[in-house]
């Protein structure tokens, strides 16, 4: 949007320079390729390297980890990359008392990760100085929550939106390429922003079925825009997939089957086709179904 060309997988190679003055850079032309851990390596492709011409280059380089400080006969020990070795889990390095996290533990990621990391390293080193086992963790808590309020009323928007991901206008180049402290992003309206909200899938709120409040009307399965529910005497798992009312086709996707109903026939739902939009939970006169908001907690040094 601001008129800015990015070119992927083109690491520099050299300045052009004639007659004392600059021309350009040469770009040699790479492909990425990533080793069992992920690592990603640029391999030159063989093509002819890109000369861009340039009256002046400004550096913006990414950053490495270095470690030039920590002398290495303390005991910690270094692999690949500079990267220290480390448990996944514990974060622990190969001197027991030293912990890494974020960007050091195991290169750049995202902030997210990285105080991720610091919770769990801090779990480690609490149970490190209390002289217990670091590698006995609590496991997360998790909480579901119903999300009915009223009979027909949700605390959350059940329609489905379609429209595309509403992008963020930008201030005009004319004005942001004179003045680099004009802000280039203008935000959304409130109108935009309460649209792009409506956007949300809901995938924190599950449907949650009880067998035993089911009195089997197949309303829900009625209901169901997507057919993902189907009432249903239960069968091989390869055999029962084709039975459905829409054939569940994706194999990494488990069934979610019920425990046997009265007539003797199990409501089976396939997860990898359902919209969370609640519509079975809003039509079902038992509340067999319910729309239950999901909460993943992992453990923190106090609990
Ligand atoms: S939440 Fe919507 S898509 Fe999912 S099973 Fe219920 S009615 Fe079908
Ligand atoms: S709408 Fe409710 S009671 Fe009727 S079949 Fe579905 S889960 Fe059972």
């Amino acid at each position: 949007a601001e008129e800015i060309p990015i070119f992927n997988n083109m690491p520099p190679k050299q300045y052009v320079i004639s007659d004392g003055k600059l021309n350009g850079v040469l770009f040699e032309k790479v492909r990425a390729e990533y080793d069992e851990n992920g690592r990603r390596s640029l391999i030159p492709t063989g093509e002819p390297d890109v000369f861009i011409q340039a009256d002046d280059v400004i550096i913006a380089i990414g950053q490495d980890n270095a470690f030039p400080w920590i002398e290495r006969d303390l005991g910690i020990e270094f692999g690949k990359w500079d990267l220290p070795t480390l448990d996944k889990t514990t974060f622990q390095s190969t001197l027991p008392k030293v912990f890494f996290g974020g960007d050091a533990a195991f290169g750049p990621e995202n902030v997210i990760t990285a105080v991720a990391h610091g919770h769990q390293a801090a779990v480690s080193i609490h149970r490190f100085c209390q002289g217990e086992d670091v590698n006995d963790r609590l496991p997360p808590t998790t909480n579901l929550t119903s999300q009915k309020m009223g009979i027909h009323e949700w605390t959350y928007d059940n329609n489905i939106a379609h429209d595309l991901r509403y992008r963020v206008s930008h201030e005009s180049t004319s004005k942001t390429l004179k003045n680099r402290l004009v802000e280039v992003e203008l935000g959304f309206t409130q109108g935009e922003g309460f649209k792009e909200a409506m956007r949300c899938l809901n995938c924190d709120v599950q449907t949650v079925f009880d067998h035993n409040l089911c009195i089997e009307c197949d309303a829900c399965m009625d209901v169901c825009p997507t057919d993902c529910i189907t009432f249903v005497l239960n069968g091989e798992e390869t055999e029962l997939r084709t039975r459905l009312l829409a054939p569940a086709l994706n194999l990494e996707q488990d069934l979610y089957v019920s425990d046997e109903l009265q007539t003797k026939r199990v409501m089976v739902k396939d997860e990898d086709v359902c919209l969370h939009c609640g519509l079975c939970s809003e039509r079902c006169p038992t509340a067999a179904w319910d729309m239950k908001k999901y909460l993943y907690n992992v453990t923190k040094v106090y609990q």
